[in-house]
């Protein structure tokens, strides 16, 4: 099988084990059909922005041509940084935009990836966000009107639990995830008055499990910057890494907008 495209953050579906799906030119193939597979991974040397699909040298923030980088909604600080949302203050680069993703229900979580961590998702991005992190467990602990007050509840928690993941780590077999829901009371303890009637106290942690079969050797980190083609067995998805018996690893996210072709 040969299919070509511009890379696109795998499209996940929850499923023992998580499902993963690669869209290319001739439609959307499933990454877990190839795995104890060999796959080879040629780079075309055309990376296209995942926006406005202009060919570019170089890409910013995960795909994006400069210009849309520094105008687009998808881009904007809050993004990375919910806590800096004017939105609810009528301010942002796209108001249109910032209705359907900063000025709804937002969650904040802990989940456990390479430890526990605190962060924020849209209510419509449950669980894809939890899945793209490569998350093993994953809980709501608050519930927010819009994208502010999610970020202001984040910011009170970061000095109690990590904000980011090692990713070296979360690729590697972990201690079975500990109880989220033992941790919710400490968390909602943590928060101003203000902030803890958004707190949820009856929630489910959810468990999730990735299509990984083997142990890696020592994690080498694949970039088609260095290397125009990778080529190797596929042993496992997780977050959104590749993960190959040689020890590669390969975040599609990260090159977003490569034009590849892909052979299996
Ligand atoms: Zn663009």
């Amino acid at each position: 099988m040969i299919a070509s495209c511009n890379l696109h953050k795998m499209r996940a579906v929850m499923s023992d084990p998580v499902d993963y799906y690669l869209s290319t030119d001739g439609g959307e193939i499933r990454l877990n059909d190839l795995i104890h597979r060999r796959i080879t991974l040629r780079y075309q040397h055309e990376i296209h922005c995942l926006r406005c699909g202009r060919k570019i040298p170089k890409s910013f923030v995960q795909g994006y041509c400069y210009p849309c980088f520094s105008t687009a909604p998808e881009t904007e600080e809050c993004v990375l940084r919910p806590e800096l949302c004017r939105a609810h203050e009528g301010v942002a680069r796209d108001m249109a935009y910032a209705e359907t993703h900063c000025l709804i229900d937002h969650y904040v979580y802990l989940s456990y990836t390479s430890g526990i961590k605190v962060g924020v998702t849209r209510n419509t991005q449950v669980p894809v966000r939890w899945i793209d992190q490569g998350a093993t467990a994953a809980l709501p602990i608050a519930r927010t009107p819009n994208r502010y007050l999610a970020g202001c509840i984040e910011v009170a928690l970061k000095s109690r639990y990590a904000d980011k993941t090692n990713w070296r780590t979360m690729l590697q077999p972990l201690a079975p995830a500990p109880d989220l829901s033992a941790e919710v009371q400490h968390a909602l303890q943590h928060l101003p008055v203000e902030l803890q009637v958004y707190g949820l106290t009856s929630e489910q942690a959810l468990q999730l499990n990735y299509p990984v079969y083997q142990k890696l050797p020592k994690i080498v980190s694949l970039t088609l910057d260095k290397q125009e083609e990778l080529s190797d067995t596929l042993v496992g998805i997780k977050g959104q890494y590749l993960l190959f018996a040689g020890g590669g690893v390969f975040n599609v996210r990260k090159h977003g907008g490569y034009r590849i072709q892909l052979e299996a």
